[in-house]
């Protein structure tokens, strides 16, 4: 089923993980793409979780969730803004779908009985779901990220399966290695030798990189260049400089310092346009740095700590979907987090909001932190202060409009009460089942469903369309029994399923308050650098005045 002529690149990390292997795997797909060419981008985790969606985002950030619905790794997130393309489910591998597919195999007489093995049948397998992206999205390039580092065992298997597809076809494979260059406090000095053993590390699995991709502090100098060249048998110019840079979406344009896309083509053997067209990157590159006048936000949440660090990867989707929505208005975003126990514990006063021009509460699970959730949204109700719920943030919306302005004292969520009298917002029939038997993965109302908007709405205002299509990740729902009460009491649902059953967006009129609204969906998963989400742009314009 593979497709003829079809290009592979793998990317490969080594030294460390959380270098920017999935940036560095998108800007390369980015600039293959400013050359004219159809490219896909491809996520490998070597995790035996069968999707992202059971783990905790904590520890693993945020779970994107693609059109189709699949559950997967925050770095596609990335590769679509990269790309500005949506990416189907085939884009991304687990070794939990890989291991799932042999065993289901074998147990229904698949393999005519054999000796069912890692090599050749994982193998293999493995190689039949690289070959099956080549036919999406009539692509002529994919980008195929392997995760984790080289020394992992778990990547074994990949690695073994990359390397026989580049043995069967060496002209139309590549690898890209992306290491890590300390520079020791005590030296001053950039090290090479990790570097060198982590290619090392490679040649052992029979793979030779093409390139290498040297991130560090500052950018490498021809001597370190000349090193990683001479001892690991790669041409100097394919060792490419990846310094840190202000912001992710600068990387694409720091790699053409080294003529990176021209260098990989032609190593391809594909034609090189002469005038590859960067020009809407550079604009909204250009644009964001521009943009001086702040605007704050509060995003108040309760993933952030792990150990002593605090991360914001949990919400990175909403982060970014802020950022260009605020640079394709002329202004910087300031973020602050904040989490949602410290209202409860009064730590922080509620009215600390006060000083915010904006405030999101952001998707979650799970009863901690979401009385202070309540009441950071009934002071933005009261206060005016233009609030953006998403998915649990909107449905934390209702239940605090049930309670203070319905008078319902206990409505809440079956998620966080299911005995109390008033579950404003409630499971659907067929989510029951599925609870009752702990079959909790990929069965979430997951991926694209469409809305339709009612007229006169903020909502309508801001997409200018009368249906509109976004992503889904919930179990719950606005409970139907309560919809009209709701609405006689002022609150308005501007976007319903168009069975007309399910409220996908709620808000309060603007003669109410500046902005007030919510989302049973997730906005943020679809905006893109060059193509900011509406409502996100509506809420920031707001929040501006
Ligand atoms: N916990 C809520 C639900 O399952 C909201 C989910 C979310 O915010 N993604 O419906």
């Amino acid at each position: 089923m593979a497709k003829k002529n079809h290009k592979y690149i793998f990317v490969i990390g080594g030294v460390m993980s959380g270098v920017g292997k999935g940036v560095a795997s998108a800007s390369i797909g980015n600039l293959l793409q400013a050359h004219g060419y159809k490219v896909n981008l491809v996520k490998v985790d070597p995790y035996l979780n069968v999707d992202a969606g059971t783990m905790n985002p904590t520890e693993h950030g945020e779970t994107f969730v693609l059109n189709s619905g699949l559950e997967t790794d925050q770095d596609m997130g990335n590769y679509e803004r990269f790309l500005n393309k949506d990416l189907p489910p085939e884009n991304y591998i687990t070794s939990g779908m890989v291991y799932k597919a042999v065993i289901d195999k074998e147990r229904n007489l698949g393999y005519d009985g054999a000796c069912v093995e890692a090599i050749p049948h994982v193998r293999d397998e493995i190689i039949h779901r690289f070959e099956r992206v080549s036919t999406n999205n009539e692509s002529q390039i994919s980008v195929i990220e392997i995760g984790g580092t080289v020394g992992d065992f778990q990547n074994a298997m990949f690695m073994e399966a990359a390397r026989v597809m580049h043995s069967k076809n060496p002209d139309n494979v590549l690898f890209v290695i992306v290491t890590y260059l300390p520079i020791p406090g005590t030296l001053g000095e950039m090290k090479t030798k990790p570097t060198q053993n982590a290619i090392r590390q490679l040649n052992s699995f029979g793979i030779q990189p093409d390139f290498v991709i040297g991130r560090s502090v500052r950018p490498l100098d021809k001597r370190r260049k000349e090193k990683i060249a001479m001892q690991c048998n790669i041409r100097p110019e394919f060792v490419i400089s990846a310094p840190n840079v202000e912001s992710i979406y600068d990387v694409p344009l720091n790699f053409e310092k080294d003529s990176f896309s021209k260098a990989i083509l032609s190593e391809l053997h594909l034609s090189v346009k002469r005038n590859p067209d960067f020009r809407d990157w550079e604009k909204f590159v250009a644009k964001s740095k521009k943009a001086k006048k702040e605007i704050t936000i509060a995003l108040i949440g309760k993933y952030f700590d792990t150990g002593d660090f605090v991360l914001s990867d949990a919400y990175i989707s909403v982060i970014e979907a802020i950022k260009f929505s605020a640079y394709y208005l002329g202004v910087k975003p300031k973020l602050k987090w904040i989490n949602s126990k410290d209202f409860e514990s009064g730590k922080i006063k509620i009215s600390e909001l006060k000083k915010y021009d904006g405030i999101i509460v952001p998707g979650g699970f799970g009863t901690s932190g979401i009385e202070g959730k309540i009441k950071a949204i009934r002071y933005a109700r009261e206060n005016k202060i233009p609030y953006l719920g998403l998915c649990y943030g909107m449905q934390l919306m209702v239940i605090e409009y049930a309670r203070n302005v319905l008078g319902l004292k206990d409505a809440t969520s079956r998620e966080i009460n299911p005995n109390a009298e008033h579950l404003v917002i409630d499971v659907m029939e067929d989510q029951k089942k599925k609870l009752e038997n702990k079959n909790y993965g990929g069965t979430m109302r997951l991926g694209a469903y469409r809305a339709k908007l009612k007229p006169g709405t903020i909502a309508k205002k801001a997409y200018k369309r009368e249906e509109i299509s976004e992503r889904h990740r919930h179990r719950y729902e606005v409970n139907p029994k309560y919809v009209d009460k709701l609405q006689n009491a002022g609150l308005v649902f501007s976007g319903v399923s168009p069975s007309g059953e399910l409220m996908e967006i709620a808000e309060l009129s603007p003669k109410t308050h500046p902005f007030f609204l919510g989302t049973q969906f997730h906005p943020e998963l679809q905006a893109r650098p060059l193509a900011p989400n509406p409502l996100f742009t509506e809420f920031i314009r707001v929040a501006i005045k």
